[in-house]
């Protein structure tokens, strides 16, 4: 049976390309496995491949080279970001008399790797935290921003895409907002709290991430989800290593990643990371239109088979690389899919082994009901618009044998 990948929001395949130039990191041959921090010849040739790399990802958003700080995961930057800026005023809050916490604010409908850290440092009261609202399209309420920003918000998160429906968060306006929050409060610190941080792991590949046009100080991004290898992901730290006093590291040890995180670097997966990232960054304007194409003739494909389905969020100005639907009387229907050849999820690909309902669709407003009645499709550079009828027919098939059973 002919298996159709319905969830490039959980993970792309590597590129083949990509994969070709990091097989030379591996190889005895090639004299480029070596570590980067050893000093002789090996570990030279793989600096420079470090370099190399970390050059080319600054460069697709505009970010200066030591500004780019590379993890293994998304996942582990949002963690660096947001426990390392609360770990950096941690000291400045004790030893104020007034026996406060440091805030954070983010958004709802972020990655679990935001909420859950978050949450967990809330509840060893370590910071305070506000959840923003949404919309019943996922959009963040602003003024609910404007309300929480107090002297005390040292960080506010908001995410650039939306891993679950696709909404495009309004990033630039949340920078104004935070920039005209920081210049009206006329202080004389160095570091103007509070920091932005946006999680752009679902925006990378198709949309432009400059860092000064969008006005963030710190954001997140991931290889596995832009066609590179899974093992490698970077944050952007304004201001770079230098000027990084205001994030403290989480991963002690040799100091490497300019000190802010320890641990030998997975070369090959950077350097798979840069390649990936430089070409989605060179078809990302085809590739949008491309598949803005697709997820609008799926939907119309579907809505003529279920004309009942309805969309999660907006159905224009999103990202369209993700379309979120739901089934009317169709529980649970991940798996009968999968039966059919058909791989989409639910949700998070991180979640889906616990069995909560959608905390997006949650905040959107919609009842548990309605959310296990609705899956996500996503879509990516190996579906093409002659994959469409057959997704669709497989879709439908699956949920005949779902009520035939
Ligand atoms: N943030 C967002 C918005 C994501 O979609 C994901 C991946 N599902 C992550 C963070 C985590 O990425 P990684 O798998 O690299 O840890």
């Amino acid at each position: 049976m002919k298996q159709i990948y319905l969830d490039y929001a959980a993970t792309t395949p590597t590129d083949p390309e990509v994969f070709e130039k990091m097989k030379f990191f591996f190889e005895n041959d090639s004299q480029d496995f070596g570590n980067p921090s050893s000093l002789h010849y090996f570990g030279q040739r793989a600096q420079g491949a470090l370099d190399f790399s970390r050059q080319k990802i600054a460069q697709t958003i505009g970010a200066n080279f030591r500004e780019i700080i590379f993890t293994s995961s998304a996942t582990e930057a949002n963690n660096l970001i947001i426990r390392g800026v609360i770990d950096a005023v941690e000291n400045n809050f004790k030893n104020s008399a007034r026996n406060i916490l440091p805030k954070i604010i983010v958004s709802s409908v972020e990655h679990p790797s935001v909420l859950e850290t978050v949450k967990g440092l809330e509840s060893r009261k370590m910071a305070e935290a506000a959840y923003l609202p949404v919309d019943k399209n996922g959009l963040v309420d602003l003024s609910v921003l404007e309300k929480e920003l107090n002297e005390n918000v040292v960080l506010v998160s908001v995410m650039a895409v939306n891993n679950e429906i696709g909404t495009v968060e309004p990033i630039e306006k949340i920078a104004k907002l935070i920039g005209d929050y920081r210049k009206s409060k006329q202080d004389n610190k160095e570091i103007k709290y509070p920091l932005f941080h946006c999680d752009a792991t679902q925006a990378f590949n198709l949309f432009d991430l400059n860092v000064i046009k969008s006005g963030v100080d710190l954001m997140t991004f991931s290889s596995h989800k832009i066609y590179g290898p899974k093992g490698a992901a970077a944050a952007y730290i304004k201001g770079g290593a230098d000027k990084a006093y205001f994030i403290k590291p989480i991963t002690t040890g040799g100091g490497q990643e300019y000190g802010l995180r320890a641990g030998t670097e997975n070369i090959p997966a950077i350097v798979g990371f840069a390649y990936a990232a430089e070409k989605s960054f060179m078809l990302f304007k085809k590739e949008k239109e491309r598949l803005d194409k697709i997820s609008k003739s799926f939907i119309e494909e579907v809505k003529k088979e279920f004309p009942e389905a309805e969309i999660n969020g907006f159905s224009e100005n999103k990202s369209p690389h993700i379309v979120n639907l739901y089934f009317p009387h169709n529980k649970n229907i991940g798996i009968s899919l999968d039966l059919m050849g058909i791989s989409a999820s639910a949700g998070s690909a991180c979640a889906q082994r616990i069995e909560k309902p959608s905390h997006v669709l949650k905040a959107m407003g919609f009842s548990d009901d309605r959310i296990s009645q609705s899956i996500r499709f996503s879509f990516g550079r190996f579906f093409s618009q002659d994959d469409i009828r057959q997704s669709v027919e497989k879709i439908s098939q699956a949920l005949k044998n779902k009520k035939n059973n």
